[in-house]
């Protein structure tokens, strides 16, 4: 069970190179390589699902802001609170 363990670790992502692949995602396309790793990776891993949640949600705030506004780089309170209470809500 060690040895299958160890493989398993090798085969799956880290969490690191996980959220580094959501982040990525936003940008460009995945190979379909990354897509399955990554896949599979937020089948098992709540943290991840956690963040990729978490980073959805902000990218959708702070993209509605820029349509909402012209060129302030501030969040309006209502917005911040949406963001206070989200991550709140998700720890
Ligand atoms: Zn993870």
């Amino acid at each position: 069970m060690k040895i299958l363990k160890r493989i398993m670790s090798y085969m799956l992502l880290s969490c690191q190179k996980a959220t580094q692949l959501i982040e990525k995602r936003k940008i460009h396309n995945l190979s379909w390589q990354e897509k399955i790793l990554l896949d599979s990776h937020l089948g098992m891993c709540k943290a991840c699902k956690g963040y990729e949640k978490q980073s959805e949600t902000i990218d959708q705030l702070f993209e509605h802001h820029h349509q909402s506004t012209d060129d302030s780089a501030e969040l309006s309170d209502k917005e911040k609170d949406e963001l206070i209470k989200f991550l709140q809500n998700n720890n």
